[in-house]
């Protein structure tokens, strides 16, 4: 479970190893005056299945598929995916100062910005500024430093 300074929200759990680095990005970001948080990490199939076709319901599945998962196929499940957001401002995450942070120090941490912009033909998802994945910092860092994505990174490795 996610403790309250560090989450606000619903579907607060994460992987034990994920949480440890989250919590020492959340530290060091606090360090430099920013306030991260998690608003969703783990979700259960039960929890996504609810979510995907409340988008479905409203957007149609075509639609939906592009920036929500089908149950059984979200990193939410993996409990190693954590949506991040900051308490300060009401600007989309993308034009905050935490999202910029994040672009420059999430890798130290072992995390990456899963779904980044210009890459939906890779990834199949549109941008998420707020979506990270814990990778691990040998892999984040690879990442970072080639700026490429996790498809592009397991292509290279397989
Ligand atoms: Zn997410």
């Amino acid at each position: 479970m996610i403790e309250g300074k560090y989450a606000k929200g619903s579907h607060n759990k994460m992987h034990p190893l994920a949480y440890d680095y989250f919590k020492q990005m959340v530290l060091a970001a606090l360090n430099d005056g920013l306030a991260l948080y998690s608003v969703s990490a783990y979700r259960s199939y039960q929890d996504q299945d609810k979510i995907y076709q409340n988008y479905v319901q409203k957007d149609g599945e075509e639609k939906a598929r592009k920036y929500s998962a089908k149950a059984g196929a979200s990193e939410h499940q993996t409990g190693l995916a954590v949506d991040i957001n900051t308490c300060f401002t009401k600007d989309h995450f993308e034009n905050t100062k935490e999202f910029i942070w994040l672009c420059n120090n999430a890798y130290k941490y072992g995390f990456i910005l899963r779904y980044p912009k210009d890459k939906e033909k890779v990834t199949g998802y549109i941008y998420e500024p707020w979506h990270y994945r814990y990778v691990g910092i040998p892999v984040a860092t690879f990442i970072y430093q080639n700026k490429i994505t996790f498809e592009e990174y397991c292509d290279i490795m397989i």
